[in-house]
């Protein structure tokens, strides 16, 4: 059989781009080198629903709520109480290094001025060692997955002014793989395929498995994640062209790793978040979990460090910092952990994508079709405010299907 299209990757955007070509009456088939689907999204229900990827819907008006709506999950509002921690003790809430960090926070997430580092820019705003500046900066390393001395100020501020999901951040009370198992129902998905190589020519793809395994199609859509693509998996065969593997290139791969702590009982004070100055930069409190549960979550290059460590030393740091914080009973209290390395998992190679100085149009480069045949879909082919994100990714297997059946049938002369 040749399908009209292949989809390569399960994740968000591979499935929402499925369920369009397929209402459009499309012979379809998405091939998943996992043994699940939802790639970034993936929920670990040792104690309830904790979030090992994804945790939450971004804005009160993300596309993602089409999808919820119709799977029928709940969903519950996130807080806003932050509070910052150093030394190993809470700052008060009137603490001046609070109001500072906010004020340099937002100076980055404002910014219009020429192209400068994150890390330059705020610089330029605080003295050296000034602790509102630590905190700003992992921040926005956490948040970005990046080095704020790569990240791009400019880029950044212009995606918060793009994005037009909404306000407020909501957790997924039955888990947020239930979202991407509603989306994969009736889409045929061949797990366990992960496609080695992609041959092609205009109007037609041979997509050969690391099994040997080949299936056909006129045209292929890649959803796979940049750092995946980057390690070339799959190849091209042709290669893709030049500008493409420079935009790949261009574009910056982020790390998070996220350390999952549970307790037979509650030991911190009500917060929604915690800033630190430890090793996890940040802590907040899981909502939908049976037993009390602390998400440690470390982007950018503390991801690595962090990571580097075994799971029990991950989880040692971790109990030393909170002890540290909230007392020895931390310790006793604590019933295991689990450490999600999102930069070692083969078919991820990296949390999320984030826009570094000097990228320029390379997500555009990166989305746009190539001979009508091969397609480019994925939180990384964003262009506008929503990369990084479910809904981003969701909106990009979107754009891409309409793309395909805009495109029509490939013209023989091609
Ligand atoms: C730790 C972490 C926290 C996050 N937090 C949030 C959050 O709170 N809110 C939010 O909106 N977003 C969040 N994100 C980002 C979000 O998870 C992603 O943007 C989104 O899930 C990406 O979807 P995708 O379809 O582009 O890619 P993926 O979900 O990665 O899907 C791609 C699929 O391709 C498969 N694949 C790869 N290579 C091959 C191959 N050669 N052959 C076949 N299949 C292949 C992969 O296995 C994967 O299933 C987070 C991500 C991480 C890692």
């Amino acid at each position: 059989m040749i399908y009209d299209t292949l989809i390569i990757g399960a994740g968000a955007a591979g499935l929402a781009a499925a369920r369009e070509l397929q209402a459009a009456g499309q012979s379809i088939c998405v091939l998943e080198a996992r043994n699940r689907v939802g790639g970034r999204i993936v929920t670990d229900r040792t104690y309830g629903p904790v979030e090992l990827g994804a945790e939450f819907v971004h804005g009160d008006r993300a596309c993602t709520w089409e999808e919820i709506r119709a799977a029928g999950l709940r969903t519950r509002p996130w807080g806003s109480k932050r509070r910052f921690a150093r030394g190993g003790r809470l700052l008060p809430p009137d603490d001046p290094i609070i109001a500072r960090t906010y004020t340099l926070y937002e100076l980055a997430n404002t910014y219009t001025g020429p192209e400068i580092s994150v890390a330059d820019l705020l610089a330029g705003h605080a003295a050296p060692g000034d602790p509102a500046l630590g905190f700003a900066l992992r921040w926005l390393a956490n948040l970005e997955a990046a080095d704020p001395a790569h990240l791009s100020a400019t880029a950044l501020a212009r995606e918060r002014a793009d994005s037009h999901n909404g306000v407020g951040n909501f957790h997924l009370l039955d888990g947020y793989d239930c979202l991407t198992t509603h989306m994969a129902v009736g889409v045929p998905v061949r797990l366990n395929t992960p496609v080695a190589r992609l041959i092609w020519r205009p109007g037609s793809v041979v997509a050969r498995m690391a099994r040997g395994e080949v299936l056909e199609a006129r045209r292929a859509l890649i959803t796979v994640p940049a750092g995946v693509l980057r390690a070339g998996r799959p190849a091209f065969n042709p290669p893709l062209p030049a500008d493409r593997l420079a935009a790949l290139g261009a574009i910056g791969v982020g790390h998070v790793t996220k350390l999952v702590l549970w307790f037979e009982r509650r030991l911190w004070p009500e917060f929604t978040v915690l800033s630190t100055d430890g090793q996890i930069a940040t802590w907040w409190p899981v909502p939908g979990a049976r037993t009390p549960t602390l998400m440690g979550y470390v982007g950018g290059p503390a991801a690595l460090r962090l990571a580097n460590h075994s799971e029990s030393g991950a989880i040692a740091i971790g109990l030393a910092e909170l002890t540290m914080l909230f007392g020895d009973a931390v310790r006793s209290a604590c019933l295991g952990g689990r450490l999600a390395d999102w930069s070692r998992d083969p078919w991820s190679l990296g949390a999320y994508t984030y826009s570094p100085v000097g990228m320029g149009d390379a997500r555009a480069i990166l989305a746009a079709p190539l001979a009508a045949t091969l397609y480019f879909a994925g939180e990384a082919t964003v262009t506008g405010g929503h990369i990084a994100t479910v809904h981003g990714a969701i909106e990009s297997g979107r754009r891409a299907a309409a793309a395909i059946l805009a495109d029509g049938p490939i013209p023989t002369n091609f």
